[in-house]
């Protein structure tokens, strides 16, 4: 006998920034498992690919986890959670001063991207030659082992440009990524700017927008002196 079917027609939408709009559901028990297994791992990349596998379940197939943003991949994963298992959290802090432990609910609906709608991602390196950027996705980070995404240096920078080319131009043509060129070919054309050329580049590298949310509270250690925590990027939000 067929059994019926708990929670086929569960779905919502969700606006990113960007202005897209994403349809999703909240995540079942098979995708719980999924998290489960990673959390015990204890790893970090473990987890980020638990949020990538159970976000591109939850989301009917159609976003292409592999090159959407990080921090969109994030919120998306959040506001999945918060459908799945409600919008409190516990979060673990340790106070910097004393070492007094606390557990603050935070309200996961509360947590926001910030506008990067109208950030350009089109940069010149001559008169006549230019390329479009996007940002990096957690393929691109995980290809050149960056676990730490929230504080990039100038050379991990380098190294994650050739992958987050989506095309370059000149007068004539434009050449498509995967397309018409390579990353090994991306590398190489990269690597003959100058340092001056790629300034702004490397500015829009170090403006990656996180998910972001200021924790406030009252530290009983520190005679009920006001502290302040700032979660940023999903991770943060698992402690
Ligand atoms: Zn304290």
């Amino acid at each position: 006998m067929s059994l019926p079917s708990i929670n086929e027609t569960a779905s919502y939408n969700l606006k990113l920034p960007s202005g897209k709009t994403i349809k999703y559901r909240p995540y079942f028990v098979k995708e719980q498992k999924i998290l489960l297994m990673a959390q015990e791992t204890g790893k970090q990349d473990e987890l980020l690919d638990a949020f990538k596998k159970i976000t591109s379940n939850c989301t009917f197939g159609v976003v292409n986890v592999e090159k959407m943003p990080l921090f969109e991949l994030e919120y998306l994963f959040l506001n999945i959670r918060c459908k799945s298992v409600g919008e409190n959290v516990d979060i673990n802090l340790v106070c910097k001063k004393c070492g007094q432990k606390e557990k603050i609910k935070v309200d996961l609906s509360k947590v926001s991207l910030p506008d990067y709608s109208k950030k350009p991602n089109k940069f010149m390196l001559t008169d006549k030659i230019g390329l479009m950027l996007r940002y990096p996705s957690i393929d691109d980070y995980n290809h050149l082992g960056i676990s730490q995404p929230n504080n990039l240096t100038t050379r991990q920078i380098l190294d994650l440009v050739p992958y987050c080319i989506e095309n370059i131009f000149d007068e004539k043509q434009v050449y498509v990524a995967d397309k018409d060129f390579n990353v090994t070919e991306a590398e190489s054309f990269f690597s003959n700017a100058t340092e001056k050329q790629i300034t702004d580049i490397v500015q829009f590298f170090k403006e990656i927008p996180t998910l972001s949310h200021l924790i406030e509270y009252n530290c009983k250690g520190c005679n009920g002196a006001k502290k302040e925590f700032l979660l940023e990027g999903v991770m943060d939000f698992f402690v």
